[in-house]
């Protein structure tokens, strides 16, 4: 796989997270996340084990937490099915395939909950997850993020895609505030109006 289709690949992924994020309940207290558990292929895009995102699991729960907590709940037929493969009368452990297995997440795990829930560093820690490939840092709107730092220091490979940081963090920030809102309106006015102006200075 040349380096250009393994970004390509990566930028993929990134984005099937950020659709995820979409899929976020908006809440001015917490992140619009979404990520996917993918087992990385030579010869491909790999197989996506499990997705999730913000909320989307009973609880104030992380997009990361989620996916792993799906990622747990499949049965053997839908492992089987994941992974056709493998063959049939073998039983497939989870955990194993999970050491073997990459996390892409629009933004960085967390490494402290104020809600006193496990933080998402230390679930792909204890997952032993291989890499983890992140959208964006995590601002520090609400608490000084040190997820990725926690990540690398227990040898997980902690890659920063390039490129879609402001999507990543446009939809982490969805319903934030109302300010946040104007401003976003304000920029599509902008550039509308922007677009008038240049076709209108082409015609004359
Ligand atoms: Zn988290």
């Amino acid at each position: 796989m040349s380096e250009t289709s393994g970004e390509h690949i990566h930028i993929t992924l990134i984005r099937l997270a950020l659709d995820e994020a979409r899929k976020c309940e908006p809440t001015p207290t917490a992140f619009c996340v979404g990520c996917v558990l993918v087992l990385p292929s030579d010869s491909g895009p790999g197989v996506i084990l499990a997705r999730g995102f913000s909320r989307e699991l009973p609880g104030n729960t992380h997009a990361e937490a989620n996916a792993l907590t799906k990622a747990h709940q499949l049965s053997q037929s839908q492992l089987h099915d994941l992974l056709p493969s493998v063959p049939a009368q073998m039983h497939i452990d989870v955990d194993d395939i999970l050491t073997r297995a990459d996390i892409y997440t629009t933004m960085e795990p967390c490494s402290v909950r104020t809600s006193g829930l496990a933080p998402c560093a230390d679930a792909i820690i204890a997952a032993k997850l291989r890499r983890c490939y992140i959208g964006v840092g995590e601002p520090d709107d609400f608490v000084n993020c040190e997820g990725a730092r926690k990540l690398v220091d227990a040898g997980i490979e902690v890659h920063w895609i390039k490129g879609l940081e402001e999507d990543c963090l446009r939809q982490a920030r969805r319903g934030h505030d109302r300010s946040q809102v104007e401003f976003h309106m304000i920029d599509l006015l902008y550039n509308l109006l922007t677009i008038l102006f240049n076709r209108q200075t082409n015609r004359s």
